[in-house]
């Protein structure tokens, strides 16, 4: 443990506890009224870290972490609200709540993609509870004791996971079935320990997760990652936590082992990474010789300013991390409050891309985890007069078609995949049909930017190693 840090006791708040936080007063009625409201739909729990360092209570509600944390009214159509507001505060009948709460969680695609029916592997036609398996070289985890988080993200598209829709939800209490299921799926490279957050386990629950994944009939396993928050939701996990030091030699052992322990820092504003204590734990993590690649989506009214992502890549790259992805907000949840359309997406990640470095650029997006794969979208083009979205799969259900380029009418409007149509007049994608990606029409006049050799000339100049 290191002593520039006081070690803190994590105090989580919910629905029943945010009452005691010393915020809580300064609250206009109004809003916490939304609050004991729409927290009945989705997940709320926020800690005394995110309350005190993250947010900015001279800015609520438009300070970006409260509305990461903070249920809003706006969350749910008008109707909705005041049909729940009146159940809640005035009627407060236990069962016709929980009744018209399952009503709206059900509109609200809580398994999008085709989690629940196309990723969960099976044994003899018995599902394995607590794995998907969607791409070919990655399995994901979830360990039942990972199945929480430090806080609650208002967004989060697992949130089936927190609100007791067991049905619903992927745990598994111990790793032997994952173990035999690896055991004979030797193209699979990369175990995704996820959640929930698998960082809320003491890091003696933790081993047991991992441990069995470092023996020599798993040699084909190169890459243990695990999807966390705790960067941002509760840094302390890695440098001031009683058994913080013992989570470093856990990650050390992973690497020793010959393995590459791939942290998946999940961030989604540049405030998260200014606190010296998470600049810290990313120091702390990439001192063991594992990897910290940050990704998080894009959603309105949180972190839809460029600046504030050039902000977060460029601090992670400083300290060693790799910026890896920026999503597009699922079609899950309260996705009408949180979505940007396609085009306004891309706009943002290309303005943040152009303001860092060369290092930073590994960052690719924004890419939408759809169900035939990672679909990102890479520009705006216009071809034989027509504009479209240009598009690549950078992961999918079928490996041949990623990295292949296909187009789609331009729609100003359009926020995900499906609602998009395809380019060159015809009826369905190609990976709708079997076919093969888009070939530009033959003859077909490509606008694009044509840099005069002249000025590429300058431009080398500039850097002293002219042609
Ligand atoms: S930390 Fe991750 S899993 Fe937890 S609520 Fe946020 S997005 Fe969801």
């Amino acid at each position: 443990m290191t002593s520039e840090f006081a070690p803190q006791k994590f105090k989580p708040f919910t629905r029943q506890s945010i009452r005691q936080a010393r915020q809580w007063q300064s609250l206009p009625p109004d809003l916490q009224e939304a609050v004991q409201v729409v927290s009945h739909v989705m997940p709320f729990r926020t800690n005394e870290y995110v309350m005190d360092q993250l947010i900015d209570w001279n800015n609520v509600p438009d300070d970006p972490i409260y509305r990461l944390v903070f249920p809003h009214r706006d969350m749910l159509p008008i109707d909705e609200y005041r049909t729940l507001r009146d159940l809640v505060m005035v009627k407060q009948d236990d069962a016709a709540i929980a009744a018209y709460v399952h009503q709206i969680r059900m509109r609200m695609n809580p398994h999008p993609a085709g989690q629940m029916t196309h990723n969960v592997p099976r044994v003899n036609d018995t599902p394995l509870r607590g794995l998907q398996h969607k791409y070919n070289e990655t399995v994901l985890f979830f360990p039942s004791s990972g199945q929480t988080c430090h806080a609650y993200c208002t967004f989060c598209f697992r949130w089936p996971q927190f609100v007791g829709m067991d049905d619903m939800k992927f745990d598994a209490k111990e790793t032997t079935e994952l173990v035999s299921y690896l055991k004979n799926h030797k193209e699979v490279t990369d175990v995704l320990i996820t959640g929930g957050d698998p960082m809320i386990m003491n890091t003696r629950s933790l081993a047991e997760f991992i441990e069995p994944l470092l023996g020599p009939e798993l040699a084909h396993i190169q890459n243990i990652r695990i999807g966390t928050k705790s960067v941002a939701y509760w840094p302390q996990r890695f440098v001031t936590d009683r058994d913080a030091d013992d989570l470093l030699r856990l990650f050390e052992k992973v690497v020793a082992s010959g393995k590459n322990m791939a942290i998946m820092g999940h961030y989604n504003h540049a405030v998260e990474l200014r606190q010296e204590i998470a600049q810290k734990a990313v120091k702390r993590i990439v001192g063991t010789g594992a990897t910290l690649r940050m990704q998080g989506p894009l959603i309105r009214h949180i972190n839809e300013d460029p600046h504030s992502w050039a902000e977060l890549w460029r601090t992670g790259v400083r300290l060693g991390a790799i910026p890896y992805y920026m999503f597009v907000e699922r079609d899950t949840g309260p996705r009408e409050y949180f979505q940007l359309p396609l085009a306004r997406a891309h706009e943002i990640f290309q303005q943040a891309y152009q303001m860092v470095s060369g290092l930073a650029r590994t960052v690719r997006g924004p890419s939408m985890s759809a169900f035939p794969g990672k679909v990102a979208i890479d520009g705006v083009v216009t071809i034989n007069g027509e504009k479209l979205f240009a598009l690549q799969f950078l992961q999918a259900r079928n490996p041949d078609w990623v990295r292949k380029p296909f187009f789609a009418k331009y729609d100003p409007e359009a926020t995900w995949l499906d609602h998009l149509k395809p380019a060159f007049g015809k009826e369905k994608f190609f990976f709708e049909e079997g076919g093969t990606p888009d070939q530009v029409p033959h003859g077909a006049a490509v606008e694009r930017k044509v840099i005069p050799i002249a000025s590429r000339r300058e431009a080398c100049a500039t850097h002293g190693n002219a042609a």
